[in-house]
């Protein structure tokens, strides 16, 4: 039997068993919303009249099986509309989990929030090796909402499921098999015999031995959740303020209290809409639906057209752009004038590859696709050249030079430069190329940070900056255009900033202070550990570009031309601001009078405000939401404030609502 919407298919093998498909039409990802719902129980009133003898749940989708809940539906419902959807989706999953055959969650790809629920619902779940699992619901200060609460610690180490709600990370089936949440995690071509083999057990709960079923027994007891909880609350409190992030400390307060009745539910979707009501999951939301939507905007039905990327230079950046592209599917060439530069950035990605994933195979493939090329033989084939030299406009002018006869005509030619006018750049490439020059800014560390601003100078062709911006998004990266202008957007904002933490050092404040300050406002670091997290040399260096360049900002504190002339260059040198060690700055404890502190950060962020108005009206960026964006995932913006112009628009009118939200890590602020 087909239908329902074409969203749900339900197919009747010849064995008594039965297979029902999602495969919502219209999207790249299955999403689970009302129609889904409601499709779903149509079913289950087919299935509970007549039971197969097993029942498969799996998705059509290449994608996965469930990307989670449709947030453009949650982010537009009220209140009651909210939580009569929960209502409607437990009670659906409730009548899933008592159907007289066993039921099999087949998984492959993204299987996430609300789909990861539907997945708990089923006696298994089995998956292939692919597939990647998630709870990403605090990203957007909510909790899972559909039973995920109290279903995920009665199936696995009670500790373990609520770390994994509470940190909103993905883990790959390997380690999903481990803590309990899969029966089995196979390659694909063994997925139908594994869900067969798992149907064959019959409808069973966990089958824990003697000592587990015990530990497990004592963990959910009361004592064993208070004690648990306790410590969770005491780490929470340490990476969030509860009230700009109440959603982990809600979540906690269920894990601890709800004894697994019908109250149970009722306490999770009750908890699920408040927090759905709070400025922090609606400004989350309103990011992550922005985010979405810069994404779509960015992918071309026509491709990008770019199938070989040569990196050149292998330094800090460089090395990782190469690889984080070859990861991506391209093949990359990355050539550099020192080979030893090329053997350390392959050693790198190699490590980094083999540190991401469990298994080998994975890594044959990317390492295959990147080729150490120190004669730079793959210019030839090369659909998108990009230049990561270093910061001078003569070497990069140099490098542009020696493409010359080599390139294909229509190849792009991309530089990194963070400071550099693309006009300036642009100077000797013959006419014919000038419309194919465009700035890729990635931020470092490359692997973490989102962003990417993609630079349009006076030559730049429309064709370059879409093709640009769709290869950006086909690494997994965020694209945001921005006009070619001194520090493009993120830098442009971030700098005046961080100097002015230097000049309230100059004024007699502890770094240590400056930052306090900055961490209530929410910001993910504080601009003195961001500054020698940079690297003072580097923010010395755009300070002084942005002073040449724009006549109302001011010469780079002394006191950092100081630093940066002892060599005090922050992290890297082991000294800055801060002591470093271990990678971590030694920082004294402080105790700073509240309202010291909201004068600190009233004065930090003026000229951050200052920048966001002026880079508004000189179009450097095309709206407000790119701007959020760039603020919020290039230089590490409090998330939860939705970004600079979000925050202005609600402290100007407190009242006023966000619309809507977004997920995936925003950044840490390391770059300039
Ligand atoms: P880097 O010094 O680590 O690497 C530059 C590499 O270019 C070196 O390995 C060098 O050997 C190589 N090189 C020099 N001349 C060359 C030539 N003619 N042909 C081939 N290779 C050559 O520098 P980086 O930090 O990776 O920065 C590269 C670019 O990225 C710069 O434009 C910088 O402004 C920009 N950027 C840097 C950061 C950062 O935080 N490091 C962030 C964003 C953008």
């Amino acid at each position: 039997m087909e239908g329902n919407g074409n969203i749900w298919h339900l197919k009747k093998h010849s064995n008594g068993e039965a297979t029902l498909y999602l495969d919502v039409p219209g999207q790249t990802q299955n999403t689970l919303g009302r129609p889904v719902l409601d499709g779903f129980e149509a079913y289950l009133s087919e299935l509970e009249k007549s039971p197969p003898e097993a029942l498969f749940i799996r998705s059509r989708k290449k994608s996965g099986f469930m990307a989670g809940a449709d947030i453009e539906e949650l982010s537009g419902s009220s209140p009651e509309e909210l939580k009569a959807l929960i209502d409607q989706g437990h009670k659906a999953l409730k009548r899933l989990e008592a159907l007289p055959c066993p039921t099999v969650a087949v998984i492959h790809g993204t299987c996430l929030g609300g789909g990861l629920e539907v997945a708990l619902a089923c006696d298994h779940r089995v998956a292939d090796m692919g597939a990647s699992f998630g709870f990403p619901e605090v990203q957007l200060g909510l909790h899972p909402g559909l039973g995920g609460t109290e279903r995920f610690p009665k199936l696995v180490e009670p500790a373990t499921a609520l770390q994994f709600m509470l940190t909103g990370k993905t883990i790959n089936a390997k380690k999903a098999k481990q803590i309990g949440l899969l029966r089995d995690a196979v390659p694909d071509r063994h997925l139908d015999a594994a869900a067969v083999a798992a149907a064959k057990t019959g409808k069973k709960k966990k089958d824990r031995g003697f000592i587990d079923g015990v530990k497990h027994t004592l963990e959910m007891s009361s004592p064993g959740k208070r004690l648990i909880a306790s410590r969770a609350r005491k780490e929470a409190g340490k990476r969030f303020d509860k009230e700009d992030y109440p959603a982990p400390f809600a979540l906690i307060d269920l894990f601890e209290h709800e004894t697994g009745s019908d109250d149970a539910f009722e306490a999770e979707a009750r908890s699920f809409v408040d927090l759905s009501q709070t400025q922090t999951s609606k400004n989350l939301i309103n990011l992550f639906l922005r985010r979405e939507a810069l994404k779509r905007e960015a992918r071309r039905p026509e491709g990008h057209g770019i199938s070989h990327v040569h990196v050149i230079g292998a330094g800090t950046m460089g090395a990782d752009i190469a690889m984080w592209s070859a990861m991506n599917g391209f093949t990359v060439t990355l050539q550099d004038i020192d080979n030893k530069v090329i053997a350390k950035a392959m050693g790198r990605a190699h490590d980094w590859m083999d540190g991401k994933t469990d298994r080998s195979d994975d890594i044959r493939d990317p390492l295959d696709r990147l080729i150490p090329d120190p004669k730079g033989d793959g210019v030839r084939m090369a659909d998108l050249v990009i230049e990561a030299g270093p910061e001078k406009a003569e070497i990069k002018q140099k490098i542009y030079d020696g493409l010359m006869g080599e390139l294909k005509p229509g190849a792009i030619i991309a530089t990194n430069t963070s400071s550099i006018r693309l006009e300036t750049l642009a100077e000797g490439l013959p006419p014919e190329r000038t419309g194919h020059f465009v700035g890729l800014h990635f931020f470092n560390p490359v692997t973490k940070m989102p962003l990417v601003e993609i630079v349009s100078g006076e030559t730049t062709s429309q064709e370059t900056r879409d093709r640009a911006l769709a290869f950006i998004e086909a690494i997994d990266k965020l694209p945001l255009p921005v006009k070619s202008a001194p520090g493009f957007l993120v830098n442009r904002i971030l700098t005046p900033y961080l100097l002015k933490a230097v000049d309230l050092i100059d004024e007699g404040h502890k770094p240590e202070e400056v930052d306090a300050a900055a961490e209530a406002f929410g910001m993910q670091q504080g601009p003195v550990e961001v500054a020698d997290t940079v690297g003072l040399d580097i923010c010395l260096e755009v300070g002084r570009v942005l002073a040449r360049e724009l006549d109302h900002i001011g010469e780079p504190p002394e006191r950092l031309v100081r630093k940066v002339e002892a060599g005090d260059l922050g992290k890297k040198t082991g000294k800055g601001f801060y002591v470093w060690e271990d990678g971590k700055p030694k920082k004294e404890d402080v105790e700073t009078p509240a309202s010291d502190l909201e004068d600190i950060q009233e004065r930090l962020l003026a000229p951050l405000y200052e920048e966001v108005r002026r880079v508004l009206d000189e179009g450097i960026v095309a709206s407000e939401d790119h701007l959020d964006l760039g603020a919020v995932f290039g230089s590490g913006f409090a998330p939860f404030r939705g970004g600079p112009c979000t925050t202005l628009r609600q402290k100007e009118t407190p009242s006023q609502e966000a619309e809507t939200p977004d997920t995936s890590s925003p950044a840490e602020p390391t770059e300039v």
